[in-house]
């Protein structure tokens, strides 16, 4: 199938022969344990043999490459278990901003919105849902099983895992309608979400504070989730809170996976500025545990993101052309009533908008806006010179620049991201996606969860301010997101392992996207560049990055969920024409 990126290639031409042996190696297996001295031989695409310095043959045809890597980092391939690369891996097969970072597979399909399904009738508020993040390109599948082929086509460095979306389901059936599935609603979204587990999502993702996800009742999901259990899926969730409700929004997520059996990921779950500590929503988590719920979670290692101010605002805004925008926020009696529903928060905005509910404009700084005397300064800081309150100010700054400005909100506070990071069931993920950078000229923007997620991981928290073992922190970065979505040939080091395979220096390990807070101007890592300090990365045994520079190859596959597993399974195997085989009688199990 075209896919429609005229341009947008990978090829098998960066291909090394089958067969490299790694030597000297520090081997970090994945499973936390602590590094090994040995030598690791990659065969076609799997990882052969490990042994002790020295030990592996070098015989055998063809003559295997010999890369000594001197004492360097051998991980697994990171693997992403929160990314919204759905769109991207098809116009970026390269997977760059990925690969650099020594990322080999992203679980895509999450918050709720998924590459499919899509229903020609609802195809303009499926390209809403996507346009609201970025240009959604060519849209030449309908089904899931069409998405999944599409990706496969296209072909890709980095291995693709996808999640149905709650959001696209919604979408395909009824809109963004406000209000509860009617009973042919839920049974149609019932069917697509069958479908779509039978042709290999590896479960059910929801965003509940988005529309139309935030639309959905308990019941709607736990109905829905329970399909996905027939398929031996599972739940992810961007749950309906993350600031004041965190507690009661990550107990839903609980419920629905204990009412369908299903095993649940809580997405991002650092709590945002305003919210309980970490300590809360961990200890409903480890509690689920407890009562033999199988929960665990994820965050990425940023404290911001850079929205448009006017996007932290009440929802009902969002939809407002600018005109239109620029004329509420000019009027003095819409002002106050503005001023009133931030602070009761009735309807809680995405997470960044905690700091206007809550008064702190100092972690808001401009980073794009016409007037370029504002760049690099806080809203509180240019209240303060304007001798104004900083929330009119806010508003006063949308209006000047007519809904252009964009600000750095630091919204999350570093210590309880540390909290979650460093527990034993949190994985690390990047909520980002594969990108290319920005080309010269475009307009600043702010990703650095594409970027520079992996390595400012290890080289912030690991090596120059250490809140984990690098074993540790290699652990949930692979084996434990691997585990968490049945991916047990992966996140590991060991014979018969896939050949995903990560060489780096930690001393030279550098994230060239992140700015941290508290800012300074000119910000340190924008325009963003690559990650520096990754060597080499093996993707199904294709060198894709060889001495830190892309080769050009796509070793990357898209991986299949338990529902089309089990269907290979039960296809009777047998060339065109021939006999089927007679069924044997089962053997008890032993
Ligand atoms: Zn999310």
């Amino acid at each position: 199938m075209a896919v429609g990126w005229p341009g947008a290639t990978v090829s098998s031409g960066g291909r090394l022969p089958g067969r490299v042996i790694l030597t000297d190696c520090r081997l970090v297996d994945g499973a936390g344990n602590p590094w090994v001295a040995a030598d690791v031989l990659i065969e076609g695409d799997q990882v052969a043999a490990i042994g002790p310095a020295g030990a592996l043959s070098r015989r055998g045809r063809p003559a295997p490459i010999v890369v000594d890597v001197g004492g360097r980092y051998v991980t697994p391939g990171f693997v992403d278990p929160h990314t919204h690369s759905d769109l991207t891996v098809l116009s970026n097969p390269g997977a760059e901003s990925a690969i650099y970072q020594g990322v080999t597979t992203h679980v895509v399909g999450n918050c709720g919105m998924s590459a499919a399904p899509v229903d020609d009738r609802r195809l303009g508020d499926f390209v809403t849902m996507w346009e609201s993040y970025f240009d959604c390109g060519p849209v030449t599948w309908r089904t899931f099983a069409e998405y999944l082929d599409a990706v496969e086509t296209g072909g890709c460095a980095i291995n693709v895992a996808a999640l149905v979306g709650h959001g696209a389901l919604r979408i395909a059936t009824m809109g963004f309608d406000e209000r509860p599935a009617g009973v042919r609603e839920l049974a149609a979204m019932k069917r697509l979400l069958a479908a779509s587990m039978a042709a290999g999502a590896f479960g059910l993702s929801t965003g509940l504070v988005y529309p139309p996800g935030c639309y959905a009742s308990t019941d709607e999901l736990i109905e829905l989730a329970r399909v996905v259990k027939t398929y031996d899926g599972i739940y992810t969730t961007h749950v309906r809170g993350e600031r004041e409700t965190i507690v009661e929004a990550v107990t839903e997520a609980v419920r629905i996976g204990a009412e369908s059996g299903l095993p649940v990921e809580v997405s991002h779950n650092a709590p945002k500025w305003g919210g309980p500590p970490a300590t809360a929503n961990l200890a409903v988590i480890e509690q689920a545990r407890a009562d033999g719920h199988d929960v665990t979670l994820d965050n990425d290692t940023h404290t911001d993101l850079a929205p448009r101010l006017s996007l932290a605002l009440p929802q009902q805004l969002h939809s407002l052309a600018v005109d239109e925008l620029v004329a509420v926020l000019s009027d003095p009696a819409r002002r106050a009533e503005l001023a009133r529903e931030v602070a009761a928060d009735e309807r809680p905005g995405p997470g960044y908008s905690g700091l206007l509910k809550h008064g702190r404009f100092e972690r808001i700084v401009v980073l794009r806006a016409t007037n370029r005397a504002l760049l690099g300064r806080s809203v509180a800081d240019i209240a303060a010179d304007r001798g104004a309150e900083p929330f009119d100010t806010y508003l006063d700054l949308i209006v000047e620049e007519r809904d252009g400005i964009i600000a750095i909100f630091d919204y999350i506070d570093e210590a309880q991201l540390q909290a979650v990071l460093r527990h034993p069931l949190a994985m690390v993920s990047s909520d980002g996606l594969v990108a290319p950078l920005p080309r010269p000229g475009e307009p600043i923007a702010y990703w650095p969860c594409n970027f520079g997620e992996y390595t400012g991981f290890l080289e912030r928290y690991v090596r120059d301010r250490p809140i984990l073992r690098l074993e540790e922190a290699v652990r949930k970065m692979t084996s434990l997101p691997a585990q968490r979505f049945g991916l047990w040939d992966r996140g590991i080091l060991r014979p018969g392992a896939r050949a995903d395979i990560v060489v780096f220096d930690l001393d030279r390990l550098r994230d060239r996207a992140t700015n941290l807070f508290p800012h300074s101007y000119p910000f340190e890592n924008i325009p963003h560049r690559y990650a520096e300090g990754i060597d080499y990365v093996f993707v199904n045994g294709a060198a894709v990055l060889w001495e830190g520079t892309h080769t050009g190859a796509g070793g990357g596959r898209v991986l299949r969920g338990p529902g089309a597993r089990r269907r290979a399974a039960a296809r009777p195997s047998r060339a065109p024409g021939s006999r089927p085989a007679r069924a044997r009688p089962a053997r008890p199990v032993v």
